[in-house]
Order: structure tokens, then C-alpha cells, then sequence
């Protein structure tokens, strides 16, 4: 197992080779209109190994509602497994969210901005 894969597994708890891609991640997310990768295929790209991540802008669309954790059949929850990668990237020094780049903050949901800033706490 390769060793980013083993670091989410091990500070989110949870196993991703449990999920068997039905979707429903994906289907209740309220953002994945605007995620260039949909949650159950980032599930995918963690047991292809995780090489795939870091180029992926989805992980950091997440807002983590957790509404995806709350529906998984097979309790993987993307959001938990994209809260662990992206700790492991601000333990990095590497910040992908910038708050005072935001244009028009205040027509941005209040829950998106309290999860944007969260992201930046490390
Ligand atoms: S809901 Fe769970 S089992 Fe289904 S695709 Fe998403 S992570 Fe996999
Ligand atoms: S926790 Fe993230 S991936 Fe899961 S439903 Fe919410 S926004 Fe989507």
C-alpha cells in the first residue's frame, strides 16, 4: 500500500477499499457541480494508490457537510478521507485556500466560507 494511501487510512479511520463506487457519495453532494472530480471517483484514485491526488481540485471544494459520510453504505465517507488528505497537506506548509483572494464573500455561503476557513487552520 503506498504511503499516502496508509497516512489517510490511518488519520481518517476509515477504509477506502470498502467503497464499491455506487455513486451515492456523489449524488447528495452539494458542490460536485463545481468539483472537476466527483467524490466516489477520488474514492477510486485512493485505491488506485493516491498518486492522483494532488492534482485534484475537488478535495479542496469539499466543504465537509459530511453529507456524503452520513449516506455511504459501506461507511467510507469521501469527506472524511478528503478532511485527512488535506490535513496532511497543510502539515506540508502547503495552503491551496487563500480568504482574502475571495471576490464577493458575502454571497458565498456562510457554510462554505466557515469550511474554507477551517482549511486554513491546519
Ligand atoms: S457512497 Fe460510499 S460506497 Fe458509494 S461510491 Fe461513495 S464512498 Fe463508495
Ligand atoms: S463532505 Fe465534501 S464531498 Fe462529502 S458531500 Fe459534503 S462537500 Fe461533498
Amino acid at each position: 500500500m503506498k504511503e499516502i494511501v496508509r497516512k489517510i487510512i490511518s488519520i481518517s479511520g476509515r477504509n477506502p477499499f470498502l467503497c464499491y463506487q455506487c455513486g451515492l457519495c456523489s449524488a447528495v453532494c452539494p458542490v460536485v457541480e463545481y468539483m472537476d472530480t466527483p467524490p466516489h471517483k477520488v474514492v477510486k484514485l485512493i485505491q488506485l494508490g493516491g498518486e492522483e491526488l494532488k492534482r485534484i481540485k475537488s478535495i479542496w471544494y469539499c466543504i465537509s457537510c459530511m453529507a456524503c459520510v452520513d449516506r455511504c453504505p459501506r461507511n467510507v465517507g469521501p469527506g472524511i478521507l478528503f478532511e485527512a488528505f488535506r490535513l496532511l497537506t497543510l502539515r506540508r506548509g502547503i495552503d491551496k485556500v487563500d480568504l482574502g483572494t475571495l471576490e464577493n464573500i458575502d454571497k458565498v455561503p456562510t457554510i462554505a466560507v466557515v469550511a474554507l476557513a477551517r482549511k486554513t487552520t491546519g
